[in-house]
């Protein structure tokens, strides 16, 4: 069966960032693509308010994209989350906190019919509800129906439209398009789809991003209008799918955000910090200048140097959101931070230390070095995920070669980081050994660089 797929921009209200929506916009034109838009009738949210002058002319877009046949849906009411719990809230428990789930039905009722009564005073009847934070409860379900016309709600973990409770669902995917695009057997099942952008909070290459998967998918692309709406029934396969979504990704998230916490604790343990060794024990790299080949024309790329914090912070102009505070205090220690800027970009990056290193701690074993003069220790490197594969690492540690010209060049990767080690190979770097708590052959190598390591 043909996939059907849906575009919805969340959070179009007085207080938004009218750039980045007209710019969006100018997009959907071009392909000719008609949204679902989530309007907030009376927007209290404060990061909006005090982030946003209120547009005066918000209505008057809104009537625009009526005329252009967009989808014009009622985003919840203020925005304003007024329950925050600890635990997932409502009948599609994404998030823990909501502006509707847990909330008495009276309250409830009031909020959509005085949100209903904004969109009348435009002369706007909505058909379509979704709440802020995907949040809501069966009592949101009931005012819906007490309250307003609305029978559709757009927001919900499934693999196909169906009919529950009074009301219409058409399923949502959490997912980016390059994620869902991966999972193949789950992408199968999903008939209808929505992919949800918050215009608000996109950067540069989200609109690249979202640009190209525009134009790679737009004979799937459908308006709201055409969807049909048959009584279908929630089956096994909207619970499987529910299931993955709200428990089996939320549980990888949970282990992803506290892995280096639970890494941490088991170190503690000497048995445990020996397995922990052995399986990820470092593999050690020296440049002494011999000359590798660019994997790309470098006249692209552009070497950025950071010596202090405010030069950093000019690297990220364009990308604020990807400053890392912590590196204010690693600047103290006259580190240097590289980084490679590919347009308006910056793709990859990575800190050298030039001072002479006495005994520090590296990362990954239990092993010391100390670092002659004549020689930089270059660490902490990351290529930004979007980024990755195209070969920017090896571009970066060449140019930071040609940066430092005559001193040696000493660095580590992981043992099992077959990227990254190919990565140094690639720029000329060659390897020295990998650490083994009885590895004496390593010692012996590094000395050679004049590098002292004790372990
Ligand atoms: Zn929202």
């Amino acid at each position: 069966m043909k996939e059907s797929i849906l575009i919805r921009l969340d959070d179009a209200c007085e207080f938004m960032d009218v750039s980045k929506w007209s710019r969006l916009e100018s997009i959907l034109d071009k392909y000719g693509v008609k949204p679902v838009v989530g309007i907030v009738p009376q927007p209290q949210d404060e990061e909006w308010i005090h982030k946003y002058p209120p547009d005066e002319q918000f209505w008057q877009k809104v009537e625009t994209w009526k005329e252009k046949k967009w989808e014009l849906a009622m985003h919840g009411f203020s925005h304003h989350y007024s329950l925050k719990k600890r635990r997932r809230v409502g009948i599609n428990p994404v998030n823990s906190y909501t502006e509707f789930a847990g909330i008495a039905l009276n309250c409830q009722k009031e909020k959509i019919a005085k949100g209903i009564a904004i969109f009348n005073d435009k002369d706007i009847e909505p058909r379509v509800f979704f709440a802020p934070a995907h949040t809501f409860d069966l009592n949101t379900v009931s005012a819906l129906r007490e309250c307003s016309n609305i029978r559709i709600i757009h927001d919900t973990y499934a693999s196909d439209i169906y009919h529950r409770y009074g009301m219409f669902f058409v399923p949502v995917i959490p997912l980016g398009p390059h994620i869902i695009d991966k999972i193949r057997w789950m992408n199968s099942r999903l008939l209808t789809k929505t992919f949800v952008y918050h215009p608000n909070m996109m950067v540069e290459r989200d609109f690249a991003a979202f640009e190209a998967f525009i134009s790679m998918n737009r004979e799937h692309i459908i308006a709201f209008d055409d969807l049909v709406f048959r009584p279908r029934k929630y089956g096994f396969n909207d619970k499987l799918i529910k299931f993955i979504y709200c428990d089996m990704i939320w549980l990888y998230g949970f282990i992803k955000k506290n892995f280096s916490a639970f890494k941490q604790f088991i170190k503690h343990f000497s048995v445990l910090r020996s397995l922990h060794n052995y399986f990820s024990y470092a593999a050690w790299y020296v440049w002494n200048g011999s000359e590798a080949v660019f994997p790309f024309d470098i006249s692209d790329v552009t070497l950025r140097v950071a010596t202090d914090w405010e030069s950093y912070l000019d690297i990220y102009a364009n990308e604020p959101e990807k400053i890392e505070k912590q590196y204010q205090e690693w600047f103290a220690g006259q580190n240097v931070f590289f980084a490679l800027q590919h347009g308006d970009d910056i793709v990859t990056y990575g800190w050298s230390s030039t001072l002479g290193c006495k005994g520090f701690r590296v990362g990954l074993d239990d092993m010391r070095v100390t670092i002659p003069e004549n020689t930089c220790y270059l660490y902490n490197f990351n290529t930004y995920h979007e980024w990755r594969g195209r070969g920017y690492y090896p571009t970066l540690l060449m140019l930071i070669q040609r940066y430092y010209a005559n001193k040696q060049l000493f660095i580590y990767a992981r043992a099992k980081n077959t990227s990254s080690r190919k990565g140094l190979t690639k720029s000329g770097f060659e390897c020295l050994g990998e650490y083994r708590s009885s590895s004496v052959t390593l010692k012996a190598a590094l000395a050679k660089i004049g590098v002292k390591a004790v372990y």
